[in-house]
């Protein structure tokens, strides 16, 4: 057979020419892996002449690849008189090219739309006479090619009807956008070999009728019980759930051991009764309002998260919905960052052992850049969970448009997954044995090649957007062809019944066995697990019912930290260090020594030493982590000899905790879910996401409104995250100045997170290890400094750094006669360094400055502690880089002004305010006017 195709590639110009890259490409992978190509391209390669002793793996390409250029130009030449007028060989040609004509654009053709409304595509490349063949042809046997008939030749007509069978019924495959031959050959195996339509046993299509029955009859349930609630139903889309129940039991019998699944509300409640197992009486319960919310706000049923084990033919299976919000398409990071967690929990860099699922709406699909964003992440370093299975249940309406013209540009709502070449299954969703053989082609696929695929579940939306919509309204055409359509079980039952599987009674029964679990209110889920094993996940008991509290003890043995340190400056002597690079660990190393203050670099890198002594894990991802932004950390050195890279913090000990470092894609949306999923999902670690500059943040805001903020409090999910936020005004302008402090002290409340302004080395030492010491787990969010990273008045000591704590306000530095000072300036971050050299330069004896450094929970005691001893206090000053209407002020001075009122009553009136003045951006662009306001609002903080 090789020969014979061969042959057919060399004998007519038009064909050799095509497919000269191919084979091109072909033969240079044969000749790195003569085992990463077909066996007939082995063989065929095996046998081609070479260079005078040489093997294939011991000469260059370039010759060899000329040699077999050679051989097809002269085999070209020599047949081209024969070979090129003959008929016969340019049909088997064009045979070949209605082939892949149909491999690549079958799908256009294919029946997958229940509704049949989705608008023919002409396509003319399928037409028999668009290759200058005809129905005289239909009897000829030409060669098959690369097409998986099961034989070398066969009649057109029996080509034409399997190609037709394969690529234009109820799946449309998109697979020929994948450069990777082995990967789109295993793909086209898959399909064509069994004409996409594989002879599944009555048992398995029972199983699947009864679970459509399940889907349909939990909806129905709940419409005539609660007509007019709103749930958001799946009727429609009913094969969802055969669909992840295959997923699951198939990914179960692969080993797998967790599965976490992310989805919007649509079909969330029939995910949760019928394939989690939530008890239908609970489900009840909320829908009549009787649930009581145990803790914090709550959210509404169709956001809930939910964990249950099932039995599966590999053992016992985890599974876990996440908690979502109404944002779309956000939670698909959030489930990727959950996932890899549980992976590096469990050693399973392959991502063998944990499943992510991402199920999509189709709008959201196609309208959400996030979705980009999470496919973009899905092969990276920092961000690879061992490939996704994307399921898009496409209603065909999205939220209100139908029409295409106005929900996207791409011809699929699915098209965005080939830009990290996934393959994608178009599935018709009343035809459930299509959908399970496109299941289960999917969860192979990931399984052997690690990457995203993504199942497009065509199907319709039953009712309106929820139940208390009328869609015919809006889309009369589309409602009236729903009216009257049977829905996917009642069609399935009756394929069934007709090819003799079952009979009517027993599908009917069916339906009835359900509706009597459900109203006796038994579990409904398949192999739910009563007793989990609780081993399968992480336990979080040791983190809960922690009330607020600043203290903690992060003290650390002087010797031994002394010991991290000098470890955390080695590098090895076949590492060749870039100059300024070996400056800094050169300082480190004196630093350590004793021999100068410590810097920010030293005591954030001591702060992770210790930390990972202790057996915390680390992961640290941002877009410039290993070096950080401001070039203060170098946590990864790069060898300048050949470009490999070296951690120290890898090497402190045998058997040591992961210490992750990432520098992550350019991202701040996905990437911070991703990590928020994280840090939900591993309370052990410390999680640090840095901004390259602090307000590079919003563009994740969703993700600190939707889920850092508010989770612990609408879902009682606890996340001890770290932001590190560059913040400060150095005169670079508005964008690259604020964090934007306001936005996160304006979400504070209920102790849900933490605001800090760090203004030492030893300061921040402290936060992030009482960030992991502390058994509680709260987000951190700290505005963390550029000029100060070097300032040299901004150093610690070992003492400070071994037997200190996270001072919440740090009194003033300086030696003053309490009963002198008349005012107190208070201030956050590096403005202080201002306010400390003014004072110093004017020798003013009557002013104290004192420094925040957690502006919530604001610490009331703490800076009445530090401001008591001010028994002739006038005036107190809150002083602020960033201009009136941002910053602190607006949000904290209630609180400044409670403690004042502590002090004296009355005091807190005089709260008075030095800043810049109020401003629409951020700060200035020029650098002379930043100066100018720099020196106003700390001439102000003394004098005004
Ligand atoms: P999961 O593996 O996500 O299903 O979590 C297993 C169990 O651990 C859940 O049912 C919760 O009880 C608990 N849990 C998981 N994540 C958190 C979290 N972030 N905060 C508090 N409890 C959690």
């Amino acid at each position: 057979m090789q020969e014979g195709i061969m042959e057919l590639m060399w004998r007519t110009s038009h064909v050799s020419g095509g497919n000269a890259h191919y084979v091109e490409a072909l033969y240079e992978q044969y000749l790195v892996d003569p085992n990463a190509v077909p066996d007939e391209w082995r063989n065929y390669f095996d046998q081609l002449p070479r260079p005078e002793g040489s093997t294939s793996h011991d000469v260059p390409l370039s010759p060899i690849r000329d040699q077999f250029y050679q051989l097809g130009k002269s085999r070209r030449s020599t047949q081209a008189v024969s070979a090129a007028d003959s008929g016969e060989n340019k049909k088997q040609v064009k045979v070949l090219q209605l082939i892949n004509a149909y491999r690549f654009r079958g799908h256009q053709k294919a029946d997958i739309d229940p509704l049949d409304l989705r608008s023919p595509v002409p396509v003319p490349d399928l037409d028999l006479s668009f290759h200058q063949l005809t129905n005289a042809d239909l009897d000829t046997e030409f060669q098959t090619g690369s097409f998986f008939l099961g034989k070398d030749k066969a009649p057109l007509k029996e080509i034409v009807q399997a190609l037709d069978e394969t690529y234009c019924r109820s799946i449309g495959c998109e697979i020929m956008h994948i450069v990777d031959t082995e990967e789109k050959r295993w793909l086209q195996q898959r399909f064509e070999s069994v004409r996409s339509k594989p002879k599944f046993s009555p048992e398995v299509r029972k199983h699947v009728l009864e679970r459509l029955s399940a889907a349909e009859g939990l909806e129905n349930y709940l419409a005539s019980k609660y007509p007019g609630t709103k749930r958001f139903g799946l009727e429609g889309g009913e094969s969802f759930i055969p669909m992840m129940d295959e997923i699951i039991q198939r990914a179960g019998g692969y080993g797998t051991k967790e599965v976490v699944i992310g989805m919007a509300h649509r079909g969330r409640l029939n995910l949760l009764v019928n394939i989690l197992g939530k008890s239908p009486s609970e489900l009840i319960e909320e829908f009549d309002g009787k649930k009581v919310i145990e803790r914090g706000s709550g959210d509404v049923k169709y956001h809930q998260g939910f964990s249950s084990n099932v039995m599966t033919p590999g053992g016992e299976v985890h599974l876990a919905l996440a908690f979502n919000p109404s944002h779309l398409e956000i939670v698909a990071p959030v489930v990727e960052g959950s996932v890899r967690a549980r992976q590096d929990r469990r050693d399973d860099p392959a991502g063998d052992k944990v499943l992510p699922i991402n199920v999509h709406g189709d709008a959201a699909f196609a309208g959400q850049g996030v979705v980009m964003e999470t496919f973009q992440m899905s092969q990276t370093r920092a961000y690879k969970t061992g490939g996704t299975l994307h399921i898009v249940i496409n209603n065909q309406v999205g939220f209100t448009t139908s029409h295409p013209d106005d929900t996207r540009s791409t011809e699929y709502c699915t098209d965005i997954a080939k830009m990290v070449q996934a393959p994608i299954f178009h599935v018709n969703g009343d035809d459930p044995d299509a959908v399970l053989h496109a299941t289960q082609v999917a969860i192979d696929y990931r399984q052997q090649f690690k990457r995203d695929v993504v199942i497009d579940l065509v199907c319709y939306r039953r009712r309106g957007h929820n139940e208390a919509d009328e869609p015919s309204g809006t889309q009369p055409m589309m409602y009236s062809k729903i009216k009257n359509h049977p829905s996917a079980r009642a069609l399935y039952a009756k394929r069934l019944v007709e090819e003799g599987v079952l009979s009517e009674d027993d599908a009917k029964a069916m339906g009835e066995t359900y509706r009597e679990d459900l109203m006796a209110g038994n579990h409904v889920a398949n192999a739910l697990v009563k007793e989990p094993n609780t081993e399968l996940f992480v336990d979080w008991g040791p983190y809960l019912g922690h009330e607020w509290t600043g203290d903690a003890d992060t003290t650390f043995d002087m010797k031994r930290m002394q010991q991290l340190a000098a470890k955390m400056c080695e590098v090895p002597d076949g590492v060749q260090v870039q100059r300024q690079v070996a400056k800094i660990y050169e300082d480190r190393r004196k630093m350590q020594a004793g021999g100068m203050g410590l810097n920010w670099g030293f005591a954030e890198t001591l702060a992770y030493a210790t930390l990972l002594d202790q057996g915390h894990p680390i992961r640290i991802t941002g877009q410039d982590s290993g070096r950080g932004t401001f070039s203060h950390r170098h946590a990864v050195v790069h060898n300048q000899k050949d470009g490999s890279t070296y951690v120290p913090l890898q090497h402190m000990a045998d058997g040591q905790p992961r210490f992750t470092i990432h520098d992550s894609f350019l991202s701040e949306e996905a990437v911070l879910a991703f990590e928020y999923g994280y840090s939900t999902t591993a309370p052990n670690h410390l999680v640090v996401w840095e901004a390259q500059f602090g307000d590079f943040f919003n563009g994740a805001q969703v993700v600190v409104d939707q889920f850092i903020s508010s989770g612990e409090t609408k879902w009682g999910r606890l996340c001890g995250l770290t932001m590190l936020l560059p913040h400060g005004y150095e005169g670079q302008g508005p964008e690259h100045s604020s964090a934007r402090l306001e936005r996160f002290l304006q979400m504070c409340a209920e102790h849900n997170m933490q605001v800090c302004v760090p203004t030492t080395p030893a300061q921040i030492y402290h936060l992030l290890r009482r960030q992991v010491i502390r058994p509680l787990r709260k987000p951190l969010v700290v505005m963390s400094p550029k000029s100060l990273l070097r300032h040299k008045e901004a150093t610690s000591t070992l003492e400070e750094l071994a037997h200190g704590k996270f001072h919440m306000v740090l009194a003033d530095q300086g030696k003053l006669d309490a009963e002198k000072v008349k005012r107190v300036v208070l201030c956050a971050g590096k403005v202080y360094y201002d306010l400390a050299a003014y004072r110093s330069e004017h020798e003013r004896e009557d002013t104290a400055v004192v420094r925040l450094e957690q502006l919530y929970p604001f610490p009331k005691e703490e800076l009445y502690e530090a401001l008591k001893g001010y028994t002739n206090l006038e005036q107190i000053v809150w002083c602020q880089e960033e201009p009136l209407n941002q910053g602190a002020w607006y949000q904290s001075q209630h609180h400044m002004r409670v403690v004042a009122d502590m002090l004296h009553n009355g005091l807190g009136r005089e709260l008075k305010f030095a800043g810049r003045p109020a401003s629409a951006a951020p700060a200035a662009g020029y650098m002379s006017v930043h100066v100018e306001q720099q020196r106003q609002l700390v001439d102000d903080a003394f004098n005004a």
